[in-house]
């Protein structure tokens, strides 16, 4: 499959990781927007959030309960953003489910 997260996650494409178990992977985005940028991706090619159904959740709720380990690991105890993007208006670039984790600095209000 054309996907550049699955070819990261099969090592076909070098990344920087930061966690890895056997359903999730967590990488340094290449284009950091934040002192801290991870990307936290389930290994199973989900295309995003829309894709998400009650057969699935078990996947997504288990990135949501590693977020903290990688949140206290990178430091980031004065608190950090978790965002994901959702298709065309969200900007959505890369079509494999991820959460960006940022953190590092103090981020602005504005969310869009
Ligand atoms: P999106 O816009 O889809 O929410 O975010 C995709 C993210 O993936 C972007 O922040 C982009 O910098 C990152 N990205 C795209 N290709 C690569 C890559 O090959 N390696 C890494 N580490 N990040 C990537
Ligand atoms: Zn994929």
């Amino acid at each position: 499959m054309d996907c550049i997260f699955c070819k990261i996650i099969a090592g076909e494409i070098p990344s920087t990781k930061v966690y890895e178990d056997e359903t999730c992977l967590a990488f340094r985005d290449i284009h950091p927007q934040a002192p801290v940028h991870i990307l936290l991706i389930p290994k199973q090619h989900i295309p995003s959030l829309r894709e998400i159904t009650p057969e699935n959740a078990p996947i997504a709720a288990h990135l949501l309960a590693v977020i903290p380990q990688i949140a206290q690991a990178e430091g980031l105890d004065n608190g950090f953003r978790v965002i994901s993007n959702v298709g065309e208006d969200a900007a959505q670039t890369v079509k494999h489910l991820h959460f960006h984790i940022l953190g590092g600095k103090k981020m602005g209000e504005q969310m869009a």
